[in-house]
Order: C-alpha cells, then structure tokens, then sequence
C-alpha cells in the first residue's frame, strides 16, 4: 500500500474514498501472509524492491538515429529477443483506446493523465508455475506471482531498449508502471480471450502467466487475433466463480456474448484480507493445467 499517513495524499484520498479507509486500515493492522515465514517474506520483499529499482528505466529518450527497419524484420528480431528472455507468448497490434490507462495509478505520477508515446503494442507472456500457483492463495503462490512480475519485467525492459537503440520510442508497462491494460492489449496482440474471470485465458498455458508490454510508435508486423475459443469454455464452466472467496466472479450465463464484469472492488478487498494476491482464480481454472479446448471441453492432460 503506497499510502502514507499524515502525507497530503493520504488525506486527500480518504476525503475523497471514506468507505474505504476501514477495510485499509485493518490490512495496514494485519500481519501478512508471509508472517511465519521470514526468508519468504524477505525473497519477496527483495523482488518488489528491485522493480521498484528497475521502474525508471521503464522510460526513456530514443538513443540516435531513427534506424529504418521493415515491420516484419522488427517483429521477428523482437519475438527472438522476447523470448531469448524468458517469454513464452509474443504478439503485436495496433492498440485500441480500450488498452490505455487514461490517468495514472500509483507511485510519484499517481493522479496525472497518462501520455501515449504510440499505437503499436507489443505484448507477451512468462508462464507461472502451474505446481506453484495451484497453492493459491498460500505464500508459495503470492511468491510465484511476484517472480512472475520481475521476469516479465526485464523482458520488456529489454524490449523497450532494443526499440530505443534503433531510434524509436518505447514504454514498458510493469509491475507498479503501467500504460495499458494488459488482458486487453493481449487479447489485441492475439494472445487470447478475455473469460468469465476477466483476465486472459490463452490456449497453450491457460490464464497461468503474468503478461508485459511495450508501447512504441516503431511500425510492426500484426499478429493475427485470437478467435476467441479459449473462453467458449467459460459458457460450461463456472469453476472460478465457484471458487472465488469475494464473490468477485459472476457464475451466470453471458448476455450479448460478454460475462458480468469482475468486482474489483470485492477482490482488492480480498487481496487486502490475505495480505497478498490472491489467484484462486488462476488455480481452479481447468485452463491452467491442461493443454488445449476442444469445442465441448478440456482436452488432456
Ligand atoms: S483473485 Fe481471488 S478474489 Fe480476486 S477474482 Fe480471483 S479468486 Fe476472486
Ligand atoms: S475456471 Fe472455467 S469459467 Fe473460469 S475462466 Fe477458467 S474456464 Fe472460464
């Protein structure tokens, strides 16, 4: 939790969100999920200090100049650079004003307009410990989310400064720095659908990986997007709603193709309870463990 007592923003959000300010207090009062657990608790502690290191670098100046280089040359150097780095999902898009925050969430920006430096975006994935994350929402799972933020990160900070270095701008979106919203700039870029857990399930590894991206306005080669059949499962499935503690999930039927939207409100309040994130979500899903969907259901393992 960023805020600070007695700072003017602290002050200035609890004027503005009074209801909120009890169930923030009793996280502030609670002792984590890590309490126990010392050497966890400090592996933990150690990777969100070293993003918050890694967070400038998130942004910069192109360096020299602009190199001429033809979308499909780009894409695949990038794609080959991504996944040198740990990536095991890669695409390109055209992003659409739905993919970007308009007003900035967190740390030293927090409340400003967010600027756009491009349209193209170039989003991918790291895949989460299936055996880890299924210990949701245990340490072991919070701690594997975190490793997923710091990897997820180099490979887009890499990213950024490759495109930089051939004279174009770009920005990496991470952890506690972000210009889009990632579930949605995948879904353009083709990585996947958006389920009834509203985050992005993907054929190959489920919602089971913690996704990056970069924006940039060097021109790139567009990945194909996805049909859309990973989330055909969702119309037969509740498993996530079932599980969720908040009863975040809505376990109805979609109307006009689209199911209810997800309650943040109700699964902050849970992560706040836990002391971490939560992923019960993540854990349930079939999607997570097995390979691939076939019109009816899961296909595997
Ligand atoms: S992270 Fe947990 S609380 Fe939030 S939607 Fe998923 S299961 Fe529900
Ligand atoms: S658990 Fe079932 S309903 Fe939920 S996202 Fe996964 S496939 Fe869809």
């Amino acid at each position: 939790m960023e805020l600070r007592e007695g700072t003017p923003r602290y002050e200035a959000y609890y004027a503005a969100h009074p209801s909120r300010k009890a169930a923030d207090d009793a996280a502030r009062a609670a002792k984590g999920p890590y309490a126990g657990d010392e050497p966890r608790r400090r592996i933990v502690d150690a990777t969100f200090g070293l993003l918050e290191q890694m967070r400038p670098l998130a942004r910069g100046e192109p360096s020299g100049e602009r190199m001429d280089i033809s979308p499909d040359t780009a894409r695949t150097e990038l794609e080959a650079l991504a996944k040198g780095y740990g990536a095991v999902m890669f695409g390109t898009a055209v992003l659409g004003e739905a993919c970007f925050y308009g007003i900035r969430g967190r740390g030293e920006e927090y409340g400003r307009e967010a600027t756009v430096i491009g349209r193209t975006g170039v989003v991918f994935a790291v895949r989460m410990a299936p055996a880890e994350i299924a210990a949701a929402p245990e340490p072991r799972a919070a701690a594997e989310v975190v490793n997923g933020y710091a990897r997820v990160a180099l490979v887009g900070l890499v990213l950024a400064r490759c495109i930089r270095g051939w004279g174009w701008n770009a920005s990496c979106t991470m952890d506690g720095r972000a210009d889009v919203v990632l579930p949605v700039a995948a879904r353009y870029a083709g990585l996947g659908s958006i389920g009834r857990s509203g985050i992005l399930l993907t054929e190959e590894f489920g919602p089971c990986l913690r996704l990056g991206a970069v924006v940039t306005d060097l021109p790139l080669a567009r990945t194909p997007r996805s049909a859309g059949t990973e989330a055909r499962l969702c119309s037969t499935c509740s498993l996530c709603a079932k599980a969720c503690p908040a009863g975040a999930i809505d376990g109805g039927t979609a109307s006009s193709g689209r199911f209810k939207p997800v309650n943040d409100d109700a699964c902050f309040a849970k992560w706040k309870e836990f002391g971490t994130d939560c992923g019960l979500c993540i854990a349930s899903c079939p999607l997570s463990r097995v390979g691939r969907v076939s019109g009816s259901g899961v296909v595997g393992p």
